[in-house]
């Protein structure tokens, strides 16, 4: 049972094959079994899934269908769940919880899916490791030495050791597409303003996006579905139709342009990587695609310019837990600024720390001009590249990630060495532009992912040329051993 699909689950609950409530008590019990393995939940909610699967089985009694109708699902933990705690993966908001539902999660409560659980993640997402959450590392199902990808890696490794079949994620600078990537799952970040973010606590605001972690295409184009939309709430969410991504999965391939980056295949990409790239851009090219090189020339700036930009977002977001309005209080402060200092200091990690004092910096008068405005110049300018890319073509694809998953603890004593593996996933956030990431072979035994990027709004087509793809290969389809 826990082999399916949300696609196969939809079609095996409309058939009465089995009920909700069956299917989430023995999801509850492979979770129990099996996640101490892995540690990908921060929590789990058993009652609340319980009650939510009985209420999706009657609606279907009465005559209510829709795929994500008793759809066993999970909410990555820094989307607010009313009553729930939603710690965000730091010490800070250990005792939160939130006192209503994110847009996100109560538009598919509202659909019908079915809450077990909120997954672990980096400290306020910030991170490629997931090894920055207060509550512990998470281990990659595929080898469990090695990271499972941050800052989603609990939703990745818990949909990718088939503990539930889709999870919600956010990506902020890939945090969606190198989990998947590194996990051999199918992960998309949408277009910046089609999934809202009210509720959704901030790590970088103009660059924060929420979608979907699944194992395929098709299961990606259902959560989708469920979570996109405009926000009255969120003042970026865009008033754009949304269409039906799953009836949009049947497109042929025949004259699709797509272009590959010269600048993707450079210094630092492992060329076994390369090798499994070029042979789903032959995969594609027999499904008709024509293959275009095209250039990004500002893509070497985007790192820098990310990591001045993001850290400065996050130190205004996060000025908000002070021990007074938000999160964990020291005990017995002397004074106010005894209190603040200790709160934070004790609340917040490392990583946390280092960008917030990174982004104050980079804020401060006399340095503004230098760092802040410089990167936002550098976003324009990677802006204008994709542009023009997609005057030519109609997706660009490369690799997720120059490198397979790490070991664990390997990149700890060197934060630089872990933000240059975000190399091909930025430049997306920094644009606003949709990317899905999607399973293209293994090196070593570990995963490795294949990304595609479309123009604003183009969802539907990154989710169909996915779809095609896996019509035609089987990479999402292998089990990690031991799940
Ligand atoms: N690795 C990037 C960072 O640490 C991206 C994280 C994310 O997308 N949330 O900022």
């Amino acid at each position: 049972m826990h082999q399916m699909t949300l696609a196969e689950i939809a079609r095996g609950l409309a058939d009465k094959k089995f009920s909700s409530e069956e299917l989430t008590k023995v999801l509850l019990a492979r979770i129990s079994q099996l996640d101490p393995q892995l540690n990908s939940f921060i929590s789990l909610t058993e009652a609340l899934a319980l009650e939510q699967a009985k209420a999706a089985d009657a609606r279907r009694a009465n005559g209510e269908s829709g795929a994500l109708l008793g759809a066993p699902i999970a909410h990555k933990d820094l989307f607010c769940t009313q009553g729930i705690r939603t710690s965000c993966g730091s010490k800070m908001l250990d005792n939160f919880k939130a006192p209503y539902d994110a847009t996100v999660v109560s538009k598919l409560a509202a659909a019908g899916a079915v809450t077990l659980g909120k997954t672990n993640m980096d400290e306020f997402a910030m991170g490629s490791a997931n090894e920055s959450s207060w509550y512990g590392a998470v281990k990659n199902p595929w080898n469990l030495e090695h990271v499972p990808g941050g800052s989603s890696g609990g939703s990745a490794a818990a949909v990718a050791a088939r503990l539930l079949p889709a999870a919600t994620a956010t990506d902020t600078g890939g945090s969606i597409r190198q989990p998947a990537a590194f996990t051999n799952l199918t992960g998309l970040k949408p277009t910046y303003g089609r999934v809202s973010r009210w509720g959704m606590i901030a790590y970088a605001s103009s660059l924060d996006q929420g979608g979907p972690l699944a194992r395929t295409a098709e299961d990606c184009a259902i959560l989708l579905q469920g979570m996109a939309g405009f926000d009255p709430n969120d003042s970026t969410s865009i008033d754009e139709p949304v269409p039906d991504y799953a009836a949009g999965l049947n497109g042929s391939l025949q004259g699709l342009r797509i272009g590959v980056p010269k600048e993707y295949f450079g210094a630092g990409l492992d060329p076994r990587i390369a090798d499994l790239i070029q042979n789903s851009i032959k995969e594609l090219q027999k499904l008709g695609a024509v293959i275009k090189e095209i250039s990004l020339p500002n893509m070497q700036h985007a790192i820098p310019a990310y990591y001045v930009i993001a850290p400065a977002e996050a130190s205004s977001n996060l000025s908000r837990f002070d021990g007074v309005r938000f999160g964990h209080r020291c005990a017995d402060p002397k004074n106010l600024e005894d209190l603040y200092k200790r709160s934070r200091g004790e609340g917040f990690g490392a990583e946390v720390q280092r960008r917030i004092m990174v982004g104050a910096y980079a804020l401060s008068a006399g340095y503004y001009d230098a760092y802040y405005l410089k990167a936002q110049k550098i976003r324009r300018l990677v802006k204008n590249d994709f542009m023009a890319a997609f005057n030519e073509v109609d997706i660009i694809l490369g690799p997720t990630t120059p490198n397979p998953a790490w070991k664990l603890g390997a990149k700890n004593s060197d934060p630089v060495a872990a933000y240059l593996e975000d190399v091909y996933t930025i430049t997306a956030n920094l644009a606003g532009l949709p990317g899905l990431s999607m399973p293209a072979g293994f090196v070593d035994g570990l995963p490795v992912g294949v990304q595609l990027l479309a123009p604003y709004f183009q969802e539907g087509r990154l989710l169909n040329v996915a779809h095609q793809y896996q019509l035609h290969t089987d990479w999402h389809t292998r089990t990690p051993t031991g799940f």
